[in-house]
């Protein structure tokens, strides 16, 4: 290998494993957005970089997303990892050629206790010197701007600081850029160990400096203690992709009072719990599929809709023809027309009952994954993260914390 850091400097110590043995810097386990950024970070800061994939294609979480960059609505370290990562995103545009939209967030109220919830975020971000992170609607104001039926709209808000991306698009223009950049990616070829320092794969050991362990909701098989300890289950979605005859394009992401009950930012409004349960008494099928109804818009004109929830150390991989039924009702009724499926398809990401799952369990392995479906809007700084003490002063300022940091932050419980 050359140039960028050298082993001695990063303390690999694989004397042991012979001047042929395949060595690197930083190892990363994953090429899905989180791998990919680790990657990147390590590549800057001059570190020489192999990607381990076990798919001919990265094909897991990060390429079945909606692509929904929502910054806005976290809290706590996410709501940091989300701010850096938007900066990341933007950068990628650049370098990377990255289909990058600074189209905000549009969220739908279609209820008084939705408006209420809306009118408390947008209260609370006032409060803490953001309030231009809200901007609330009538119902007049909000449907000449997003296409969807006026039946019960009583008015929304848009979250201007929300980007989108394109997932389809995004994680290969990463990849490529990478590749580019002399990160070598060895696909087809699982990780079955992690030791400190070394890697086994099924092609053979690696040695590496640094590991980064960013393989989603397969981290109960890789590391199934670990997972354990933070309560790792799958969550499974179902996604469909429609062709739809829209009054005008989408302009941003659309989320709805279902998004209200999932996302951390708007957990402190007190009308949270009337709103559940007036979502829960009104749609109780909707609800029995734990369904978060929002659609965002490919270039290409189609809309990706979803979602439903379902969790367990097994998902089943069998969707049910009512499941889709359900969600394409709701979606037909929010947009006021037909929708034509174009796609169906099943995502799964790790839950836990932290948002992000941070953890060393062994000197030199360092393990990040987003433990709800937030890892498009954090990932990038989250894999930033896991290389960022390594990489010492090379690393960017702009870093929100270390990983030792962010571990006991997690570990004392985010405000
Ligand atoms: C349907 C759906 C919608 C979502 N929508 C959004 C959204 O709009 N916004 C948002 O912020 N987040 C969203 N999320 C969450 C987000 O997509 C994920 O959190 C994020 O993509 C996870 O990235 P990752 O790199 O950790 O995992 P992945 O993209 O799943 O990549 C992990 C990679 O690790 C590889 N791997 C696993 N085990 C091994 C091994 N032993 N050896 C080698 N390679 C291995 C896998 O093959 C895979 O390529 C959504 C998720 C889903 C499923």
């Amino acid at each position: 290998m050359s140039g960028g850091m050298s082993a001695a400097r990063v303390g690999l110590g694989v004397g042991s494993l012979g001047a042929s043995a395949d060595r690197a810097d930083v190892v990363i386990v994953g090429a899905g957005i989180v791998g990919l950024s680790a990657a990147l970070a390590a590549v800057d800061a001059g570190a020489e970089v192999v990607v381990v994939e076990r798919s001919a294609e990265a094909q897991g979480a990060s390429v079945r997303n909606f692509g929904h960059l929502a910054a806005t609505p976290q809290a706590g370290l996410a709501a940091r990892l989300a701010a850096r990562s938007a900066e990341i995103w933007q950068r990628l545009e650049q370098d990377a050629g990255l289909w990058v939209r600074r189209s905000g967030t549009h969220v739908v109220a279609r209820h008084l206790d939705e408006l209420r919830v809306l009118e408390d975020f947008a209260a609370s971000r006032a409060q803490a010197g953001a309030a231009a992170d809200v901007r609330l609607y009538d119902a007049a104001e909000f449907l000449q701007q997003v296409p969807i039926s006026a039946a019960d709209v009583v008015g929304g808000a848009w979250l201007p600081r929300d980007l989108q991306v394109n997932p389809r698009q995004a994680l290969g223009a990463v990849t490529a850029y990478l590749e580019r950049r002399g990160v070598e990616f060895r696909r087809r070829t699982t990780v079955t160990g992690l030791r400190s320092g070394f890697v086994d794969t099924s092609r053979g050991v690696i040695a590496a400096g640094l590991t980064v362990v960013a393989v989603n909701h397969d981290i109960d098989t890789l590391l199934p203690e670990l997972a354990e300890r933070a309560v790792v289950r799958r969550c499974a979605l179902d996604m469909v992709r429609v062709r739809a005859e829209l009054a005008m394009p989408m302009p941003a992401p659309l989320l709805t009072g279902w998004s209200l009950l999932r996302y951390a930012g708007f957990a402190d409004s007190p009308a949270i719990p009337a709103l559940r349960e007036r979502l829960q008494q009104d749609h109780p099928g909707l609800a029995s599929l734990d369904v978060n109804l929002m659609a965002t818009q490919l270039p290409d004109g189609s809309i990706i809709l979803g979602d439903t929830h379902s969790r367990g150390e097994a998902v089943s991989p069998f969707q049910s023809e009512h499941a889709f039924d359900e969600l394409l009702r709701a979606g037909s009724t929010l947009f006021g027309t037909r929708l034509d499926v174009l796609e169906r398809w099943q995502g799964v990401y790790a839950t836990a009952p932290e948002e992000l799952l941070i953890d060393e369990p062994t000197p030199g392995v360092r393990v990040v994954a987003a433990t709800t479906g937030i890892g498009m809007t954090t990932g990038p700084a989250l894999g930033e993260l896991a290389v960022a003490e390594h990489l010492g002063p090379t690393f960017s300022p702009a870093q929100p914390t270390s990983i030792r940091a962010a571990s006991a932050h997690l570990q004392k419980g985010l405000s």
